[in-house]
This record gives C-alpha cells, sequence and structure tokens, in this order.
C-alpha cells in the first residue's frame, strides 16, 4: 500500500512505501523523514468519480428494472472509519503428529512448528451492526492512501464518528491472531501466537449516499464510493450531520522532519528501511518518536578488532530479564540452564552472578525459521561479550535496524518456546507459564565475518546463512 503525499519543499505528489522511513523527492532531491509511522495515523481513500455521476449511471441502472420517474433528490460523501492492523505472526506449535507406519500401525511423534506469516487485517472502527461491509478485504492493499486532511476529503463531506478505540482494535486484533485448535492429524497442545512489527492506522472510506424519489416513493442507497457497488447498510443523515466529525483530526496525520543529526547536523545516510539513524559524523543513533528524534544508545562488540572494516555488523536487543511463573523467577545463568539445559558441562560457580539475557535479531529478515535458531542458539549460550561505546561508526558497515525495542520484547516471548525442546515436558509446562520482565536493554552490534554463503559471529563463531536475511 503506498501512500500519497506532497512534497513539503515542491508541492509535488509523490508516492511514499508504506514502510519507507525516509522520502526523497523525485523533482527537488530533498530528503525528509515523515513521522509518526510508528505511531497510530489517520488516512483516507480518496472517492472514484464525482457523486453525480455515480448516481446517474446508478439510476439507469435502476430505471432499467423499474422504469419509474427515479431522480436523485440528494446525495452526500461521507467517509467510515476502518481500523488497518498490519504485522508479523510468529506462531509456535508444540502437539502430536500422527501418522501411519509402513506396516499399517498407527503412531505418533512430537512435534514442533513454527509459522510466520504476514498479516493484514481491516474492520470497521465505528458500530458496525447495522453496516454491510465488515472488511475492506484484499483491495486495501492494492489502494493508495492519503494523509488525513479534511479540506482534500471535501469540505461537504461527513464523517461516521469512531467508536471502536485504539484499546479495543489491538484487542481484536489479538483475538484474532490466537484462534488456533488441532486440526487433522496434527494435536496441538502447546502454542503462542505474537504479532509483531504490527502497525495500526485509521482508515477513513469513502461511500456516497444517495436519496431517490419517483412515484412519490423514497428509497436511500449507499454506494461504495470505489467499486461503485451499492452496499447493505443503513445511515442515520441526519444523525450523520449533527454529529460529523468536522475538521477535527482523529490520529495525527504523518508530517516531515528533516532528515539531519539533532546533535551535529549531519545528514544521515539514505537508509530508506531502516528505523534508527546512525549518524556517521558523531557516531549518536537516533528513532523518531511523536516528530521527534529521540537518542538509542548502542554498543559495539570489540571482538577482532583489527579486522573491523572487514565486518558486517549485525545489530541485536540484548533484552536481561527475569523469566517469571506463578511458581518461581528464573533470575541467574543457574536457573536459566535448569530450563534449557546444554548438553556441555558450565562452570557453576560463574552462573550464578549472572542474568539471563535474550538475543534478539533486530535486522530485517528472510527465513524466520533459519533466523530464530541462531537466535536461539546465541540465547542459549549466553556469551559474555567485551563492547564498548562506539567512538566512530564511519567505517562500520552497520545494517538496518527493522525491529524497534517494543518488538523486540515480544519476540522474546517467541524465543522462550524456540529453546524448548519438544520432548522436554517439565520445560514446556514452565514455559506455558512464563512471563518476563525486562530490567535492562541494550542495542548490541555483533561483528560478522563473510565466509562463503555463511556470515559467522566472530566471537561465538555462530553461522548464519547469508540468504536467510534481508540486508541491503
Ligand atoms: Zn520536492
Ligand atoms: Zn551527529
Amino acid at each position: 500500500m503506498n501512500i500519497v503525499i506532497t512534497c513539503p519543499q515542491c508541492g509535488a505528489e509523490i508516492d511514499l512505501e508504506e514502510e519507507d522511513t525516509v522520502f526523497r523527492c523525485r523533482y527537488c532531491g530533498s530528503t525528509l523523514k515523515p513521522t509518526g509511522r510508528n505511531q497510530v495515523q489517520s488516512f483516507f481513500i480518496s472517492p472514484r468519480q464525482i457523486p453525480q455521476k455515480v448516481g446517474k449511471a446508478l439510476v439507469r441502472a435502476l430505471k432499467a428494472r423499474n422504469p419509474k420517474q427515479l431522480h436523485i433528490a440528494e446525495h452526500y460523501l461521507f467517509y467510515a472509519p476502518y481500523w488497518r492492523v498490519t504485522g508479523m505472526i510468529f506462531q509456535w506449535l508444540f502437539g502430536r503428529k500422527y501418522f501411519r507406519t509402513p506396516d499399517g500401525d498407527k503412531s505418533w511423534k512430537d512435534l514442533k512448528k513454527l509459522r510466520s506469516t504476514p498479516w493484514v487485517h481491516t474492520f470497521p472502527a465505528f458500530d458496525a451492526s447495522r453496516w454491510g461491509l465488515f472488511s475492506l478485504g484484499l483491495r486495501a492493499q492494492a489502494l493508495k492512501i492519503c494523509p488525513f486532511n479534511k479540506q482534500e476529503m471535501g469540505n461537504d463531506s461527513l464523517l461516521v464518528k469512531q467508536t471502536i478505540s485504539f484499546r479495543e482494535a489491538a484487542d481484536h486484533a489479538q483475538r484474532s491472531i490466537t484462534k488456533q485448535g488441532s486440526t487433522g492429524s496434527l494435536q496441538v497442545d502447546m502454542a503462542t501466537s505474537e504479532l509483531v512489527g504490527e502497525r495500526y492506522s485509521l482508515l477513513y472510506f469513502p461511500f456516497y449516499y444517495y436519496t431517490l424519489k419517483g412515484n412519490r416513493q423514497k428509497t436511500v442507497l449507499i454506494v461504495d464510493a470505489l467499486s461503485h457497488k451499492v452496499i447493505k447498510a443503513s445511515v442515520d443523515i441526519d444523525e450523520l450531520k449533527t454529529n460529523s466529525l468536522g475538521g477535527k483530526i482523529p490520529y495525527k496525520p504523518l508530517n516531515f522532519i528533516p532528515y539531519n543529526c539533532p546533535n551535529c547536523g549531519w545528514e544521515f545516510s539514505f537508509r530508506p528501511r531502516t528505523m534508527i539513524h546512525f549518524c556517521k559524523s558523531c557516531s549518536r543513533a537516533w528513532q523518531e518518536r511523536e516528530g521527534a528524534y529521540v537518542p538509542v544508545s548502542y554498543k559495539i562488540s570489540l571482538h577482532d578488532k583489527p579486522a573491523k572494516t572487514h565486518c558486517k555488523y549485525l545489530a541485536f536487543w540484548r533484552l536481561t530479564a527475569v523469566i517469571k511463573t506463578p511458581g518461581r523467577e528464573y533470575k541467574t545463568l543457574t536457573d536459566f540452564y535448569d530450563l534449557f539445559p546444554l548438553p556441555r558441562v558450565l562452570d557453576q560457580e560463574a552462573l550464578k552472578s549472572r542474568n539471563i539475557s535474550f538475543y534478539i535479531p533486530a535486522f530485517r529478515i528472510k527465513n524466520v525459521i533459519i533466523v530464530d535458531k541462531f537466535a536461539a542458539r546465541l540465547t542459549q549460550m549466553q556469551p559474555k561479550f567485551t563492547e564498548s561505546e562506539p567512538d566512530s561508526v564511519e567505517e562500520l558497515d552497520l545494517s538496518d535496524i527493522w525491529l524497534p525495542l517494543k518488538e523486540a520484547k515480544e519476540m522474546a516471548h517467541v524465543l522462550l518456546y524456540s529453546m524448548t525442546k519438544e520432548t522436554h515436558k517439565r520445560t514446556k509446562e514452565i514455559v506455558k507459564k512464563a512471563e518476563l520482565q525486562f530490567v535492562d536493554t541494550t542495542l548490541l552490534c555483533l561483528p560478522f565475518m563473510e565466509k562463503g554463503i555463511y556470515l559467522r559471529e566472530a566471537q561465538t563463531d555462530l553461522a548464519l546463512q547469508k540468504n536467510a536475511l534481508d540486508l541491503d
């Protein structure tokens, strides 16, 4: 889905890809950052055709069926708000898979399966009990949307009041993703679903309202102003006129800020898909929040320092957390390895004093299963990195950051399942009830050496297939 925006410098109309975090005008060359993309924003969709034309076609069609003296007595353009939620669903399923052995006996084996699918969902943000269009369906994907602007939507247009709050929309989304039962040969006995990277938008969708008169009869028709199909709906137009929102903006539409480091003024490198911007001049990192840049602290692992420039640095969120269950708190690495044992012998004394860290990839990924396996292994190793605040990032090849901290916390919960063996009954029972309490968070950039089709982390030597990542 593209966002149609007007270049604030030259006035040209430009399409911004939904995920883009930077905007460069094709006409005047200015580079700016659209704000608020990580918050709820309001958009509208322009109607196709003016109401008079649509109305005429409608009357013609009706007359063909029913040749009465029909005419349009009044018409209105109105918009109804829909929630649109997008994200990725991560779902772990644990259970049993039943099958038949070659000699015909019924048998089963423990099964553990990770699914990840992109998720797009639209639903009314108003009382839709008398409404025929419950979802904008797949076409919402192909539509162009514009930042909410009452003037562009039509000064006379009416707005249906939003009654489903953001909180309620988020609950609705959560309920929709957790529906997962057993199917066929698969019996699920433990599952978790997380919606990660979710983005909520309020989309104002256009409708035409017509009152048709003929032979002393009055008919009201509501037409989808995009497809021009009549939909089953009932609208109290007088109530709508009284309660219409007017020019008040429900959620801030997007705005622009300069694409420069707020500390030293240096222009950031043009990386349209990163959430966090590193300044090559003063080495600070920034994230946009509510229209301003806020600093993000990060560290660099110093292993293999002489080869620094030959490495690719991949960013991970390191979340230090306590695993809480109704019966026990898992705080130290001794507790951790009690849950997720390693085959090799560990220095028990050292483990007692160390906290539990989760390593969540913050870079963009293509193959979820491979990257998840890597993150689970890295987390199970609980490595101790020598790290420092960076003095210069000028020469560092840093990956784009796709996953914000809030989402990383959700992924840490998914990682608990990733580390659980399907045959390990006790751990399964504990993980099912576990919650995480985060005590510290750091963005940590780890150096990877390129070797054939792999990238190898310099200190742990853990390998990641290059084609599992989506690097630029
Ligand atoms: Zn421009
Ligand atoms: Zn700077």
